[in-house]
């Protein structure tokens, strides 16, 4: 780019989100410039792999890419890597970046995605601790694991029960401190929870649940997690996944309207004209959800930057999409769909001990949110009676032997 550069759509950030706007807007015909300014050194990659295979070493970073360079030239997307926008002026439609260049722009997206939550405690300073949300991370504990030893995980949420299987499978010790009860205890239900918390233990890992993290012991290298109660957990290297806040600062600073989010309309329209947010940095109304919500997932990230691309091509599309996630620890694939936060009834569905299971969640007779584990089929159909809302027939749903799609009571659609 010149000093002054003029484009017809910036997109802030180079991650699923920013990266699949630009995909969809090619892929709906639009032909105007498209530059996308991302922080990171890398062209835009898949996040999951990286606490799973790219942490074991099983996936090399040219898999992880979303497209090759050849595709972002052929499709005409500038990018601008390792450069951060500094400031954004919704009003003069412009940006300034770190490197004092100013971009003006027809229509801006910020696609900031999210920034990891810090512990901050005695000795969260010390050498061997790491955090995980880049690649860079990624290659960064990789090379602290090379020396073997026990591995300790604080957070027993997705990323750090995926990375406690990623570390088992590699052969190491591996400790998980959590300070709630039970573990994915935000997403999921008591029953996944103790089905994970078994299979974790099962296969070696130590799970200290509803204890807080009050230090890090060690001489310039952590050698120790400091519990509440006084007690120390040796550890060789500790990796802390306890959470993302929506990266919302350049947004705030330019008077845009946040609160635990970018907030945006249901065509991802900021409070300022011209001014788009979409993907993990964005609180959107979900029609699941019953209000204003703020999903972190890579479904979200593209249905968001698709209807974006829609609003951009003058042909606005409403946000409808069903929440939907995914999680793979060891040999387990947990798929989830819908949002269960106001479930009145729940109905296990298999049998937990062969490892293939499903967790229908219910409001009002409904099918409202649905975990499966090791069972796609049944992840699909749940999705569907999710989708169709109609009344179900429980003992219908419980019963293995019935399709969910047969599980309806009524074809009534709800209203
Ligand atoms: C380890 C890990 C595992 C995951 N596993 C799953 C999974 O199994 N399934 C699933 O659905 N989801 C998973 N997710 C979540 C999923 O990856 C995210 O929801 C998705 O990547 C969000 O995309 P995004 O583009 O909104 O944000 P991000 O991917 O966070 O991208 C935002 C980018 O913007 C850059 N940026 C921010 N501010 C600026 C600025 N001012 N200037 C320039 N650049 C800026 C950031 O550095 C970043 O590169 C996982 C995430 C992680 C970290």
């Amino acid at each position: 780019m010149n000093d002054q550069i003029a484009v017809d759509v910036l997109i802030i950030g180079g991650g699923h989100a920013g990266a699949h706007l630009a995909i969809s807007l090619r892929q709906k015909g639009f032909a105007g410039s498209i530059a996308i300014v991302s922080d990171e050194h890398s062209l835009p990659y898949d996040r999951p792999p990286l606490s799973k295979a790219y942490l074991i070493g099983s996936m090399q970073i040219d898999r992880l890419l979303l497209r090759d360079s050849d595709y972002w030239a052929e499709q005409q997307v500038r990018f601008e890597l390792g450069c951060r926008v500094r400031s954004l002026d919704p009003a003069g439609k412009r940006v300034e970046l770190d490197d004092g260049r100013v971009v003006r722009f027809g229509w801006c997206a910020l696609a900031t995605g999210g920034k990891v939550r810090h512990l901050r405690c005695p000795g969260s300073d010390l050498a061997g601790l790491y955090y995980l949300r880049t690649v860079a991370d990624v290659d960064a504990i990789r090379e602290g694991l090379r020396n073997g030893g026990r591995i300790g995980i604080i957070g027993a949420g997705y990323v750090g029960l995926e990375v406690a299987a990623a570390a088992r499978e590699m052969g190491h010790e591996v400790v998980v401190i959590e300070a709630q009860p039970r573990v994915l205890q935000r997403v999921t239900s008591p029953a996944v929870s103790d089905f994970f918390e078994r299979q974790h233990r099962n296969r070696g890992v130590e799970l200290r649940l509803g204890e807080q993290v009050a230090g890090f012991s060690g001489e310039d290298r952590v050698s120790a997690v400091r519990l509440g109660s006084g007690e120390e957990i040796p550890v060789d290297l500790a990796i802390i996944g306890i959470g993302i806040d929506a990266d919302t600062a350049l947004a705030e600073e330019a008077g845009i309207a946040c609160d635990g989010g970018v907030l945006v309309d249901e065509y991802c329209r900021t409070s300022a004209e011209g001014v788009l947010a979409i993907g993990d940095c964005a609180r959107h109304p979900n029609p699941f959800a019953g209000g204003l919500w703020r999903l972190e997932s890579v479904q979200h990230a593209m249905d968001s930057a698709a209807i974006a691309a829609d609003t951009i091509m003058e042909a606005p599309t409403e946000y409808r999409a069903l929440p939907t996630f995914w999680s793979d620890q060891f040999d387990l694939k947990l798929q989830s769909a819908g949002l269960n936060k106001d479930a009145d009834d729940i109905v296990l569905r298999g049998d937990r001990e062969n490892g293939s299971f499903t967790v229908i969640y219910l409001r009002q007779g409904r099918v409202v949110a649905v975990d499966a584990i090791n069972n796609a089929k049944d992840f699909m159909g749940a999705r569907a009676l999710i989708l169709k809302g109609i009344a179900v027939d429980r003992a219908k749903l419980a019963d293995i032997s019935v399709p969910l799609k047969m599980a309806a009571q009524t074809d009534r659609v709800a209203s």
